[in-house]
Formats: structure tokens, sequence, C-alpha cells
């Protein structure tokens, strides 16, 4: 067929079959209209299926498992040392895993009626785009949802085109367990695959440009993290960077702006993510693009194109899958007319390591930056009964409240399990909650989740409530 033989008349558009895309492309049909994805893998899930989010949580429950072992030890339980079969546990995770949720994302599609459509798409302008690839054709929208992500930023000044050069996606392919891994950056990409690597037996370096891990993030609740890490890890240089990397031999060379050489096996790229939208012939429409590559969108996800609207990394931080997700159903209502907005209070973060750390809407140290006058409640788990039956004393909850109406502002967690514990932090501070509220519902005994009633506690005076 000639490019440009077959043009298609649809609704909606989407490019970009990530957490973002498909969730816009689901409720677009849900609301009746005619969508297709159009996405280069010609699949949905994105890399947060691939090569992201799933994997990733698959390896940390591995290395969890690990652990989990040795640990039971200090409770007379011995189960010898793990013994690692790396093809077995690449099978798990691309068939149990990945390959069952991809199955079970195109059977969801194909019921609601969603096209995938493989190849990539270029804007012509503002109403049309063609696809380039196994698939060419053209297709005229009423409206198109923008939904690619973002990309791993690569190391400044250092290209090196080798395979012992990781990047994320690379790193989860898990072609090997290399025996000394250098990880450069100390973000949630950088700790969460430096702990499967030390897990499955690599001694890890760690390198971060800043002076702490996870830069930005609460110190007390990092420092059970950073903690974990100085013992699983070989060395944790902070305000250190990579200045040059050279593959030499079977090894690589890294040679570190403080002085000193690291000698790997492998390295694993982790400084960031960029928005990616280079490509897309956005130059043929009127949607703005920073020098960052970042789509400008208003709160209903409109670019400041009429017609296209935008959604997830591709629009900047924060860089979640959930956030994505949530922006895709807002774009898909708002195209269908209906009055909805990206007005979300939090949007929470989770950081899957061990200990977990996550956190939602004002930080101590945001609150700090910007002078705000917040209320403090910390609880350490060393008070918690859950966390003793666990032996993970090692974690905290913390609540961030406003002292004259004793709302809550944000919540803070570290420790094993905080990822989902954060749920009830999210809709306590979206929906308003006072430290009260949560210090009179009643949560089960003995959970951690009570970590979240007694901080509260800890902020009744003996006047009544705040
Ligand atoms: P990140 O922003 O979390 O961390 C990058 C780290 O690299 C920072 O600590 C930064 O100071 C450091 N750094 C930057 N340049 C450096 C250099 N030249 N040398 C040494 N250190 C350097 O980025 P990431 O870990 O690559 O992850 C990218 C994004 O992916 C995250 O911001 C997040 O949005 C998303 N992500 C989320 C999850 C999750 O939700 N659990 C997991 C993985 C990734």
């Amino acid at each position: 067929m000639v490019m440009g033989d077959l043009v298609r008349e649809v609704d909606v558009v989407v490019v970009g079959g990530g957490p973002g895309g498909y969730s816009a492309a689901f409720r677009c049909c849900e609301l009746g209209l005619e969508t297709i994805v159009v996405d280069a893998n010609k699949r949905l899930g994105g890399v947060c299926l691939y090569d992201g989010c799933i994997p990733s949580k698959a390896l940390l429950h591995v290395a969890a498992v690990i652990h989990e072992a040795e640990s039971a030890r200090d409770f007379g339980v011995e189960f010898g040392d793990p013994r690692i079969s790396p093809d077995a546990l690449r099978k798990w995770k691309a068939e149990r895993v990945v390959g069952k949720l991809s199955r079970g994302l195109a059977a969801v599609a194909k019921g609601k009626g969603v096209e995938v459509v493989g190849g990539r798409a270029v804007f012509e302008d503002s109403r049309s785009l063609r696809v380039e690839g196994d698939e060419p054709q053209k297709i005229r929208f009423a409206h198109a949802v923008i939904a690619t992500g973002a990309l791993p930023t690569p190391l400044p000044g250092i290209a090196v085109g080798s395979e012992r050069v990781m990047d994320s996606s690379a790193a989860l392919e898990l072609a090997e367990v290399p025996e000394r891994l250098l990880v450069i950056g100390g973000g949630y990409i950088g700790l969460e695959l430096g702990q499967v690597y030390a897990a499955l037996g690599s001694q890890v370096t760690l390198v971060e440009m800043t002076d702490g891990l996870l830069p930005g993030v609460d110190r007390d609740l990092v420092q059970p993290l950073a903690r974990r890490c100085q013992k699983f890890f070989g060395a944790i240089h902070l305000n250190t960077k990579v200045v040059d990397l050279r593959e030499v031999g079977s090894r690589v060379e890294a040679r570190l702006d403080g002085g000193g050489t690291q000698t790997v096996d492998r390295v694993l790229v982790a400084v960031g993510r960029r928005a990616q939208s280079e490509g897309l012939g956005l130059e043929t429409t009127r949607v703005r693009v920073d020098q960052q590559g970042v789509i400008a969108v208003d709160e209903r996800c409109r670019t400041d194109d009429p017609r296209i609207y935008a959604v997830g990394d591709v629009t900047g931080e924060p860089m979640l899958a959930h956030r994505a997700m949530r922006q895709g159903k807002v774009a898909a209502e708002v195209i269908a007319g209906r009055p909805a907005a990206f007005d979300n209070v939090v949007v929470p973060a989770v950081v899957f390591t061990d200990p977990e750390v996550a956190w939602c809407g004002l930080t101590e140290a945001e609150a700090q930056r910007t002078g705000r006058p917040v209320r403090l409640a910390k609880l350490q788990w060393a008070a918690s009964g859950r966390a003793a039956t666990l032996g993970r004393s090692d974690g905290l909850t913390k609540l961030v409240v406003d002292p004259d109406s004793g709302r809550l502002l944000g919540v803070g967690l570290v420790g094993p399990g905080a990822g989902e514990l954060i749920a009830e932090g999210a809709l306590a501070v979206e929906t308003a909650l006072l430290a009260e509220d949560l210090a009179a519902t009643i949560h089960t005994h003995p959970t951690l989740s009570e970590t979240l009633m007694e901080a509260a506690e800890t902020l009744r005076t003996k006047d009544g409530p705040e």
C-alpha cells in the first residue's frame, strides 16, 4: 500500500498506548466516541507495563522475598542461601507478570472497541496525522490526545554505545547479574533497581550528584532507606558525578569528578527522564512545547491547539503513571463535553524500595521552603505493635497539618507497605479531612495503618481537638 492511500475519520486519535493513552482511549469509548490508539509497538501498556513500573515491581518482589528469607534467621527459621535461576526469573517476569497483564489490557481494549494501530504518528495539521511504519495511513480526527510519555535522560556529555551501559529498560531485561554494578543517580530508578541487583548478588556502587538520596523528599523519610542501602550496597558516593565512562574489554571504567575510578561490569544510568515530544510534527499544529520538550496544558489537559490534548509524562512532572491515568480520563471527559478537570489536590508518590517511601500533598521540606506554618505529627514505628511483629520497626508516619484548622495538608510514610498505606493519606488530604477525623476513625488493630490514627492523636491537646 502507498502511504496515504487510506484515510480514516475518527472522533479521537490517541498517540501513545501507555497508561495515559489507554486510560484516555477506554474512557472515550465508554463515552461513545470512536477512538483509535496509534502506538509504535502496536500494543497497550507502554513503558509502565513493559519497561517500567510492572517489571521493576516484579523484580522488587523477588528482592523482598530474598531479604525476608535471610532475615527469618533472626526468629529461628533458616532457608539457606538463595539459588537464583536468571532464566526462570526472566520467564516468570515476561510471561506470568507482563504477558498476563498485556493480554488482559488487549482484551479490555477489544471489549470496549478500541482499535490499536501500529506505527509512528506524525501530525500534519490540527485535524490530521499520518501513521508511518507497518500500517501506513492518514487519520483525520475531531480530537487528538498526545500521550507519548518520556525517555531516559542520557548522561550529559558522555555517549557510550555499549550494552554494558544500561538505561532502566535494559536493566530490567536482566541480561546478566553483573558482579559489580555502578548506578548513576540516587532517585526512584537508581534506588529501586540498585536494590534489585544488590539482592540478586551484585556489588552495587551508587553515585548521586546531590548531597542526599531522593533529592526533594523529606530527609527523615529518606533516612531509614539510606541506612538500608548503606548496608546492602558496596558504596554510596554523594555530591559526586561521573565525568567519563569508557568500555575497556569486558569492563567499564567510570571516572568520578572527585577523583578516583570505578571499574565495574555494568553501569545503570538513571539520572531522570525527559518528555518525548520530538518528531511528532507538532510544528504543524498550535501545540506549545517548551525547551525541555514538555507540552503545555491547562487543567483540562488542553494544549494551545483547541483540537489537541496531552496527558502524562509528555506534559511534565510529576512523571507518574497514576497521574497520567487520571489526566487521560479527564481529557476524554472534556472531549466528550463533560465538566471534568485535573484539579486533584494530591498526586501521591511511592518509591518501591525496601523500606518503601511514600508521600502526598504538602511535605515538611516544601512547608519550610515556602515559610508556610504547619503542625507536624510524627510517629516512629518503634511504637507500632504490627511493625514489631514484622521485625521492622524502622518506619515513620508523618502528618503535615494546618495549625489553625487542623486540616491535613500532607502525609509522609517510610516503612514496609508504605506504598499501600499512602492511599489513606491521599484520600484524607484530597477530601480535606481534619487530623481529628483520622484520630477518631477506628483503624484495625494490629496494623501499620494504626500509625496514621496514632500520629493524629499526638496532635490532640488537653483542651480538646487541636
Ligand atoms: P529521578 O529524578 O528520580 O532521579 C535522578 C537522580 O539522578 C537524582 O537524584 C539526581 O540528583 C541524580 N542525577 C542527575 N544527574 C546526575 C549525574 N550526572 N550524576 C549523578 N547523579 C545525577 O529520576 P529517575 O530515577 O531516572 O526516574 C525518572 C522518573 O521516572 C522519576 O522522576 C519518576 O517520575 C519516574 N519513576 C517513578 C517510579 C515510581 O513511581 N516508583 C519508579 C521509577 C521511575
